[in-house]
C-alpha cells in the first residue's frame, strides 16, 4: 500500500485534532486540520466586511481567497492570501462562522476539491466533518470521535484558558451546541458516522488511549505501525 488514509470525524471537541496530530507524528505522514480551512474562509468574510451567512456574497468572496496550506515542523499553516493566518483563526467567533460558511454549497464543494487532491498526492491522516463520507469515502481507516457535550465543553475551556481567555464553563457548552446542531442539521454534507466507521467515545479516555486505540485498527487494516511510513 503506497498511499493511505485515515478518516477522523466528529463534533466539536470530540479530541480529534489532538490525537490526528498524534496520529500523524506516530506513523509520520501529513496530518490535514480541514477546519482550519472553514475558518479561513470565515476569517476573510468577517474581516472584510461580508456576513458568514449570506450565501451569496460568501459565494463571491471565494473568487478572492487565495489560500495556501504549509506545513511546518509538523504544523499546518494557513496562508490567506499571503498573510500567516495559523493563530488568527482559532477565535470561538471564527469557529461559528466556520460553521455558517459551511453551509454553502460552492464553499464546500471547493474545499473538498482541495482536501482530495492533498490525499491524493501523499498518506494523510485528516480531521473534520465529512471526510468518511464524502472527502475520503474509499479511506482505509474511518473513525468517528465523541463525548459528552460537558467533557467536550471542559476541553474547550482549557483550551481557551491556556490562550488566555476564561470563558464560563455554561457558555462553552451553548456554544459548542449551536455548532453541534448547525452542523448535524445543514443540508449539505452534515457531520455524520459514515456507515463504516467505528465510532470511539472519547469520554474519561485520555489522549494515549484513544490514540493506542486507533492505532490497533491502522494496524489491522494497513499492517502500519508506529514509527513506520
Ligand atoms: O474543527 P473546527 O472546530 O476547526 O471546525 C470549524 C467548523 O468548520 C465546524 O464547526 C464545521 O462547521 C466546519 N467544518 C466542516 N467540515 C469540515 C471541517 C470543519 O463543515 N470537514
Amino acid at each position: 500500500m503506497d498511499i493511505y488514509s485515515i478518516a477522523i470525524d466528529g463534533p466539536a471537541g470530540s479530541g480529534k485534532s489532538t490525537v490526528a496530530k498524534e496520529l500523524s507524528d506516530r506513523l509520520g505522514i501529513i496530518y490535514v486540520d480541514t477546519g482550519a480551512m472553514y475558518r479561513t474562509v470565515a476569517y476573510y468574510c468577517m474581516k472584510n466586511g461580508i456576513s458568514t451567512t449570506d450565501g451569496k456574497a460568501v459565494a463571491e468572496a471565494l473568487d478572492n481567497i487565495k489560500m495556501d496550506i504549509s506545513i511546518e515542523d509538523g504544523v499546518q499553516r494557513m496562508i490567506l492570501n499571503g498573510e500567516d493566518v495559523t493563530g488568527l483563526i482559532r477565535s470561538a467567533e471564527v469557529g461559528q462562522g466556520a460553521s455558517d460558511v459551511g453551509t454553502f454549497v460552492p464553499v464546500r464543494d471547493r474545499l473538498v476539491e482541495m482536501q482530495q487532491e492533498m490525499a491524493k498526492k501523499t498518506s494523510v491522516v485528516m480531521d473534520g466533518r465529512d471526510i468518511g463520507t464524502v472527502v475520503l469515502p474509499n479511506a482505509e481507516v474511518k473513525i468517528y470521535l465523541n463525548a459528552d457535550v460537558e467533557e467536550r465543553a471542559r476541553r474547550r475551556r482549557k483550551d481557551f484558558l491556556a490562550k488566555g481567555v476564561d470563558e464560563p464553563l455554561e457558555s462553552v457548552v451553548e456554544q459548542i451546541r449551536r455548532r453541534d446542531h448547525n452542523d448535524m442539521t445543514r443540508e449539505y454534507n452534515p457531520l455524520r458516522k459514515a456507515d463504516d466507521a467505528v465510532e470511539i467515545d472519547t469520554t474519561g479516555l485520555n489522549v494515549e488511549q484513544v490514540t493506542e486505540a486507533i492505532m490497533k485498527i491502522v494496524n489491522e487494516k494497513t499492517g502500519k505501525k508506529t514509527g513506520e511510513k
